[in-house]
């Protein structure tokens, strides 16, 4: 195997992997309805990865030195073969851990077949447990239960479950505690995550970030919380537990402490195209590549290419000129 670091010596140790690009919420944070519509034009079949080719792909990234795979989307728990994906995938020699993040919607039908494609754990994403909220922020009135009780079948089949909340200010800031006490309770991580600017339709404001600190704060006058020291290199998430307990919650503060120093992932779109940033719209058509005869010494040589060369920063850069914003205000008053 032949380890690569990028140009700001990164090593490639991650790939999530965007099996659809189609979702059955319209989370106003990522696929707003007005932009996702009835006429918005999702990718046919022939232009996505196909079983083999995914797995092929997925190989060559592991060879490269990536040990841990996100399955993603869109929604992944759309897809009807997600069971043998992961079979799939977990088989690649190498390969030393699988996860998926879902909205959770369909998982309490699916969570057995999850299992029993040898899945360990699973990351679902719920932003309220209040019914209003959570079903204006998933744009389809989907009811809180329907998560819930798809969250108790995965642990109930011995997933281990993790909670993602994205936290936007006057939009579900008041669910912070009962969240956090919820899944204490369920024994449950739950991970905050702040509000990013991804993609462009999402009318992303920093006035509408709740900074992790703050989240913390929050936390911790009705829950006492001790800081936990990070797992591994590149962990995202910063660990807090509760006081005399091991039950965690974890802060991924992408906004107020960027962590693109550490950042070893790589992310392969549903149409096989390989993303070096969260924020870049530069991609490497690897399907195509693929699919016009590139042998697998070429494919390799060709994200060994893109990733060495990647600089990619977006986070710090944003934090550096967020920072910046109060002294441009300054300036507007004679500062
Ligand atoms: N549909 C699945 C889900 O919702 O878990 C998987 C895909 S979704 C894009 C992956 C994660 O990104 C979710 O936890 C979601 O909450 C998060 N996300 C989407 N847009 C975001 C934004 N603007 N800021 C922060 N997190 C965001
Ligand atoms: Fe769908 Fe997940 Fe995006 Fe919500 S966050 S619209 S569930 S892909
Ligand atoms: Fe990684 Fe890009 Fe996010 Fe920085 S902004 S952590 S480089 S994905």
């Amino acid at each position: 195997m032949s380890k690569i670091e990028d140009a700001l010596h990164r090593p490639l140790r991650d790939l999530r992997i965007s099996i659809t690009d189609r979702c059955n919420f319209r989370c106003r944070y990522c696929m707003p309805e007005e932009v996702f519509g009835p006429d918005y034009l999702f990718l046919p079949k022939d232009r996505m990865l196909t079983l083999p080719e995914m797995e092929r792909l997925t190989r060559i990234f592991v060879s490269l030195g990536v040990e841990k795979i996100r399955i993603t989307g869109g929604e992944p728990l759309l897809r009807k073969d997600i069971g043998e994906i992961i079979s799939l995938i977990r088989h690649i020699e190498g390969v030393k851990d699988i996860a998926v993040t879902t909205n959770g919607s369909l998982l309490k039908q699916r969570a057995k077949e999850l299992k029993e494609a040898g899945l360990k754990r699973i990351t679902v994403s719920l932003d309220s447990l209040n019914e209003e909220r959570f079903g204006a922020m998933n744009g389809r009135e989907f009811p809180v239960k329907g998560i819930l009780e798809g969250i108790d079948a995965a642990a109930s089949e011995g997933l281990k479950v993790k909670v993602n909340m994205v936290v936007q200010k006057g939009v579900n800031d008041q669910d912070i505690v009962p969240m956090a006490a919820y899944f204490k309770e369920k024994g449950h991580i739950l991970r905050f995550i702040e509000f990013m600017d991804v993609g462009n339709s999402n009318g992303w404001n920093l006035q509408h970030v709740v900074p992790s600190k703050q989240i913390i704060e929050i936390i911790h006058q009705v829950m006492p919380l001790v800081p936990a020291e990070s797992n591994y290199y590149g962990e995202v998430a910063s660990r807090y537990y509760y006081q005399g307990s091991t039950d965690e919650i974890g802060l991924i503060s992408s906004v107020t402490q960027a962590f693109c120093g550490t950042c070893t992932r790589a992310r392969l779109s549903a149409e096989g195209h390989l993303y070096t940033c969260l924020f870049t719209s530069a991609k490497t058509d690897l399907l195509g590549a693929l699919r016009s005869g590139s042998s697998d010494e070429e494919l390799k040589e060709l994200i060994t290419e893109v990733w060495s060369q990647r600089q990619d920063r977006y986070s710090e850069l944003r934090s550096e000129l967020t920072e910046a914003m109060p002294k441009v205000e300054m300036s507007h008053i004679g500062g």
